[in-house]
């Protein structure tokens, strides 16, 4: 039984200077991934990466599948990660609302009472607690690298 190696961490995976319009942004985020995974892995001296999970920030901009294709497609490249499993974390929105500050999650409702899904635009959204449609993002742009599993 080899020893198993985890890495928990916190490791951003974009950049400011990323492009959004640019229609390969999946594909090079996931290059920058498999970049730190072969990095990481070099670093524990382990032969395979087994397991790597990724959390995609709600308004991080990043087509969630598009992100996994592109990983999937890459990673055959690169032999010790070839077999690793990828683990996608979605959290729901968070919006704060500029007039209470009250953090409101996903569920948010529109003005007529009902619930809208969770990536809907925020236009008609409205406070939980005091109604004003004045809700900003809180949070949630971000790409992370946040556990590895090595062997
Ligand atoms: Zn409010």
């Amino acid at each position: 039984m080899e020893e198993k190696a985890i890495f928990q961490g916190g490791i951003q995976l974009l950049t400011k200077t990323d492009n959004h319009d640019n229609t390969m942004h999946e594909l090079s985020l996931a290059q920058n991934l498999i970049d730190q995974l072969l990095q990481l892995s070099k670093q524990h001296d382990a032969k395979t990466v087994t397991k790597v999970t990724v959390m995609i920030g709600p308004f991080s901009g990043i087509v969630v599948e598009s992100f996994a294709f592109g990983f999937k497609a890459l990673k055959q490249d690169h032999q010790p990660i070839t077999g690793a499993q990828l683990i996608l974390e979605t959290p729901a929105p968070e919006y704060i609302c500029l007039d209470c500050k009250t953090i409101n999650t996903g569920d948010t409702r529109t003005a007529d009472g009902h619930p809208k899904a969770v990536y809907e635009t925020i236009n008609d959204k409205i406070c939980s607690a005091c109604g004003s449609n004045r809700l900003s993002p809180n949070g949630g742009a971000e790409l992370i690298l946040k556990q590895l599993e090595m062997e």
